[in-house]
């Protein structure tokens, strides 16, 4: 009888563990399985007639079952529930696994996609300077960062600023029109020192009007002169445009415009750099960003005081091909802006 009762509760926590917790067992599985539980609960006395009718079709006098074969009967009738029970734990646990290994498979399977973000910013509409930070997360600086240009350049600190060393020369030179701007891609080895530092000339280009401001004036355009220094570090100088005589080296640039945007002008001849530089040399310094994204920090800005003069008809070919290519003015955020005496 000891071992009767053990099985029965074997049975039952077999029963409400599997029940509870298995999840492939449908609510109808279960309540199947509650009811063929439910029909051992009991356990039912063998009925003395049925049970002993086949035992006893050969003798002629049915008897009544011992105490000890109700209970072997019993037994017997609950082992093979358990035994049907595990079985289907079994087919359960296997259909898991299978499902399991056929989950990995499929993740083993499928390419890794990585997502794609966008390249293109423009100066206006949907992709326009207030939505460079969205369009890629390396272009988050345009949004997050706070030390961001331009600026309108005010209350700066008069102090006996060093005075930038050019040491330009004629150079080989190329043009292209990028789809933001022309620019011109200049040949190695003109530099300028500034504290106490070389940065050589990249590259320069135009925007319109001009992006910085100086106590809120702006002025028709801006050449920036893009120079890294030997660590990778950016000085940007800009200068401001005026309407005057005409500027020799902006001619020869636009002389050697591409006919099609992306397209490179590389011309035979050459430029002088040096023949953009204002006579007054004074200039305001700040640090910054690039004005386009990625936006990056860590732009030393060099601003010349003196604008450089260009023709209205220099001025207005270029307003053909880009009318508006200025980011707008960025907040000062605190930073100090030091000029020349
Ligand atoms: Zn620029």
């Amino acid at each position: 009888m000891r071992t009767l009762l053990t099985l029965i509760a074997c049975c039952c926590v077999l029963a409400t563990a599997s029940a509870a917790n298995d999840p492939l067992i449908s609510p109808s599985t279960k309540s199947s399985v509650g009811g063929s539980m439910g029909s051992i609960a009991p356990i039912r006395p063998s009925n003395p007639g049925s049970a002993s009718a086949s035992a006893s079709g050969a003798s002629s006098a049915p008897r009544k079952l011992t105490e000890r074969e109700r209970e072997a009967e019993a037994e017997s009738d609950l082992s093979a529930k358990i035994a049907a029970r595990l079985a289907i734990m079994r087919a359960n646990q296997q259909a898991r696994v299978a499902a399991a290994a056929r989950a990995k498979k499929v993740a083993a399977a499928a390419p890794v996609v990585p997502k794609v973000y966008s390249n293109h910013w423009s100066y206006e509409g949907e992709n326009g300077p207030a939505n460079w930070g969205k369009i890629n997360p390396e272009w988050a600086k345009c949004s997050t960062g706070n030390r961001q240009s331009p600026i309108d350049i005010r209350d700066g600190m008069k102090v006996e600023l060093e005075q930038i060393t050019f040491d330009y020369h004629p150079s080989s030179f190329n043009v292209t029109d990028n789809g933001h701007t022309v620019q011109v891609m200049v040949g190695s080895g003109n530099f300028i020192t500034v504290n106490n530092r070389m940065y050589e000339l990249i590259q320069f280009h135009f925007h319109r009007p001009s992006e910085e401001r100086i106590n809120g004036k702006g002025y028709e355009m801006v050449v920036h002169l893009v120079h890294k220094d030997g660590e990778g570090k950016l000085a940007v100088l800009a200068l401001l445009l005026e309407r005057g005589k005409p500027q020799p080296v902006i001619q020869t640039v636009w002389n050697n415009l591409p006919l099609e945007k992306l397209e490179t002008m590389a011309p035979s001849t050459v430029l002088d750099p040096l023949d953009l530089i204002p006579a007054r040399r004074d200039y305001f310094t700040f640090m910054g960003s690039l004005t386009t994204p990625p936006c990056s920090e860590g732009v030393l800005w060099l601003v010349m005081k003196e604008p450089v003069q260009a023709s209205p008809a220099q001025m207005a070919l270029f307003s053909r091909l880009y009318p508006l290519n200025a980011r707008p003015i960025q907040p000062g955020s605190g930073r100090i802006v030091k000029e020349s005496n």
